[in-house]
């Protein structure tokens, strides 16, 4: 055992205890008023994550996956169409199209960024689909269907190079939404547009997650679309919320997906927090970096692009024998995760889709060696070289097993 007890993989208790009293007059403030469900609190959260996020409008929903799922049908895709996105997210990037109605369809990753790489996305457009003669549409020749998005995740809180994927999918004609869950207030450096953009600023419409481990969580379920068009925006007003224009003015069949204001509220109260908090974890990585340096290749580093600032939503390493490493780790006190072990095209759900082992080999390769340390704002100095120092017995272990 560790002589400096156990340190947990996330420390979600921590910054709750911290605020504890400006949650809890949150929810005092929606007893006294008892407006649960739409109004001021989650209009003006709405204002200020769209400030944050260098967008023109913002629409608060129920989850991430709802905020997905929406995008996908305001920005206009339709049932039986089919649209693109990486193996190595979480399920719920795939739901979402699914439940737009659309099929997800793969593309692999960059093997050192772990996002959809523009390069793999040139070579699917142009080998793998053709464009339709009166329509202009793109068709995939795998499935006969119409390609109309594309959906690039910023996982791990980086995002993806946006500039060629905007460029290609303009080419296409493929809307981008761009999957944020991750990644609130990543910035990307657009060589284009020579400026830094915000994540979640950049494709037709995004999406961010408020589940209570993201960098800015909901002490609940919680989501939100960004957009800078307000047809866009409107129309995911109506989808949140049955489809209603005004209050009992149905346009469209919606959904039951609002952000409720008591969550609203308590984001509003965190968000005044989350740039601290995205710098103590970007603090936390660069000390990964020094503490880690000595042991590369056996540890193989997140990497940082000169164009990306990522915020860390995850610290992400590459070891052989991972899940030795995990184990021994885990009898150290130290605690780490996988994001995420199986690739989707490999997952039972996504068997009708009729992938195969070896489709995607980057994503693929990497979920078998991807291991999470430890990352969450107010993790110590002191913490980080006790899980580095735990590491580097792991893999000087197997180094001397080697040679033997
Ligand atoms: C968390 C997450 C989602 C889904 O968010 P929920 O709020 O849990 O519905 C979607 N995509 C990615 C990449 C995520 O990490």
């Amino acid at each position: 055992m560790s002589q400096t007890g156990k340190i947990a993989f996330l420390d979600l208790v921590t910054p709750h205890v911290e605020l504890e009293e400006e949650l809890v007059a949150v929810f005092r403030t929606a007893l006294r008023s008892a407006a649960f469900i739409g109004g001021p609190a989650v209009e003006k959260f709405e204002r200020d994550f769209n400030a944050f996020c260098q967008t023109k409008h913002c629409v608060g929903v129920g989850s991430g996956t709802d905020a997905v799922r929406f995008a996908l049908m305001a920005a206009g895709v339709r049932p039986g169409e089919s649209v693109i996105t990486v193996p190595n997210t979480f399920i719920a990037t795939t739901e979402a199209i699914s439940q737009a109605g659309a099929l997800p369809e793969f593309v692999d990753v960059n093997e050192r960024t772990y996002n959809l790489d523009p390069e793999k996305l040139r070579e699917f457009l142009e080998t793998q689909c053709e464009r339709d003669p009166v329509s202009g549409k793109t068709i995939s020749r795998r499935t006969g269907r119409v390609v109309s998005a594309v959906v690039p995740v910023h996982l791990y809180g980086q995002t993806a190079d946006m500039d060629p994927i905007l460029e290609l999918a303009a080419a296409h004609k493929l809307v981008v939404i761009e999957d944020a869950c991750q990644a609130h207030g990543a910035e990307y450096f657009s060589r284009k547009e020579q400026c830094w953009k915000k994540a979640g600023s950049m494709g037709a419409a995004a999406a961010f997650s408020f589940y209570p481990g993201k960098n800015l969580g909901a002490c609940g379920e919680g989501g939100a679309v960004t957009t800078n068009d307000a047809e866009v925006a409107q129309r995911i007003r109506m989808l949140r919320d049955h489809g209603q224009s005004r209050k009992y003015f149905h346009d469209i069949e919606g959904y039951n997906g609002r952000l409720d204001s008591i969550q609203a509220a308590i984001l509003d109260v965190k968000l005044a927090h989350l740039a601290e908090w995205n710098r103590q974890r970007q603090q936390a990585a660069e000390r990964y970096g020094e503490l880690l340096r000595s042991l590369a290749p056996a540890v193989q580093l997140p990497h940082q692009p000169s164009w990306a600032k990522p915020i860390y939503h995850l610290y992400v390493v590459q070891v052989d024998g991972r899940e030795g490493v995990m184990k021994q780790l885990s009898e150290a006190g130290v605690g780490t995760g996988i994001h995420y072990p199986f690739p989707l095209h490999l997952q039972k759900a996504y068997e009708a889709l009729g992938y195969a082992k070896g489709d995607f080999p980057i994503a693929e390769t990497a979920a078998q060696r991807i291991l999470s340390l430890p990352m969450y704002p107010g993790l110590t100095k002191e913490q980080q070289q006790t899980v580095t120092a735990e590491l580097a017995k792991c893999v000087r272990h197997k180094v001397a097993a080697q040679t033997v």
